[in-house]
């Protein structure tokens, strides 16, 4: 039942999850969805592969050695952090450094404890299980990964009818990498028993420039280090936009007849696409102009917000805001979410008022 595999096929349920009502979101839409990887093999192998993220990688590099010199297999490791910033690259990469097999799945995928049943049993000492959106397990399914977790143990059902019953099964001893968009959402007992918990930030420009020149040239398109600048600097501190930002600019500067990414393509396909040059795409300027001429600039509380925004909450939180907060364009209050007075200028509506006493926040004065 389980399966061995190193693409992304279990990125589907995120990916209907948000794409009810896709529409004309830009590059955006999808931020989870498996695209980038599709031709060249784009995603990192190795931790030398993987950009950024320095201080984790070097923590994770020693786990991993010092799990290899005991010949036992890496704890139960939790990786947490926005979509598209890598965590299940890094899931690939710790197998790969571990000499293992990954066996990758998600949340909403195991339907059941026979699904995960499945999955453990097939699982060889040492493996990689690699569950996606953790935190969107079923209960009784969560239930069952504790004893998995704790004691190598899972009861599997035999017998049927009024002589059914269950039997212990040790399973070999593996390694569960789990990955959740935000540690809150798991429930405590399941977080407990991570042995290491690790979150994956926004990266910097630089970091993007650096994976767009690596993609773009895996792509055969080469960026000029100003066209890579350009294109990281924009992409919401997210590798997996600066490689489909990278892709469509590839697009429009092939079509130009170019045989290398500049800075003047990259500006004319992100003009083309919709991004600003805050990296803001039209989604995200809807968000600021709904809180400022809905909500007087808020707080608004995030229900009311998806629902006049059409926009399920989960995306809203796990894809639009967390940068738009790490940007400073927005603050949340205990009250909600309040617009600053840099969204203010960047949407051309500065009037001048001048801020409160939270003004160190450049929050706007209502
Ligand atoms: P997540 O699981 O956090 O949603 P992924 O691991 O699927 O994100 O990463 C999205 C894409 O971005 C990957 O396909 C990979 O090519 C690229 N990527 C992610 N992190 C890095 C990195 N540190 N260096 C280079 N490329 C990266």
């Amino acid at each position: 039942m389980s399966r061995v595999r190193h693409d992304d096929d279990d990125d589907e349920p995120r990916a209907k999850r948000r794409s009810a009502d896709a529409g004309d979101r830009g590059v955006l839409e999808g931020a989870a969805a498996p695209e980038d990887d599709s031709a060249a093999s784009i995603r990192p192998q190795r931790f030398s592969e993987y950009v950024g993220q320095t201080a984790l990688k070097r923590k994770l590099e020693v786990f991993v050695s010092a799990a290899r010199q005991r010949g036992e297999p890496l704890d139960h490791t939790l990786l947490h952090g926005p979509p598209g910033l890598g965590k299940t690259t890094m899931a690939q990469i710790l197998a790969h450094e571990l000499g293992v097999r990954i066996h990758i799945s998600s949340g909403p995928a195991i339907e059941h404890k026979g699904v995960l049943a499945g999955h453990l049993t097939a699982l060889e000492e040492g493996d990689v299980l690699f569950i996606d959106e953790i935190h969107r397990l079923s209960p009784t399914v969560e239930e069952s990964l504790y004893s998995a977790m704790e004691d190598g143990r899972i009861d599997l059902p035999v017998g049927e009818g009024s002589r059914a019953r269950t039997m212990p099964f040790d399973l070999a001893p593996f390694t569960l990498v789990g990955a959740t968009t935000r540690t809150a959402l798991l429930s405590a007992p399941l977080r407990e028993r991570f042995q290491i918990i690790e979150g994956i930030d926004f990266y910097s420009d630089a970091e993007l420039a650096k994976i767009v020149q690596r993609t773009a040239s895996l792509l055969g398109m080469p960026a000029s280090a100003d066209g890579a600048k350009e294109i990281g600097r924009r992409s919401r501190g997210t590798p997996r936009i600066a490689n489909r930002i990278t892709r469509r600019v590839r697009d429009f500067a092939q079509v130009r007849g170019r045989d290398r990414i500049e800075a003047a393509d990259a500006e004319y396909a992100l003009e083309q696409l919709g991004i600003d040059r805050a990296g803001l795409d039209g989604t995200d300027r809807r968000i600021l102009a709904v809180i400022l001429d809905q909500f007087e600039g808020g707080p608004v509380g995030i229900d009311a917000l998806a629902a006049t925004l059409s926009e399920p909450r989960d995306t809203l939180e796990d894809v639009y805001e967390p940068f738009l907060l790490q940007r400073g364009f927005l603050v949340r209050t205990p009250r909600g979410r309040q617009v600053t007075r840099k969204a203010l200028k960047h949407l051309g509506r500065d009037d001048g008022r001048k801020g409160s006493g939270s003004d160190s926040q450049g929050q706007l004065d209502l």
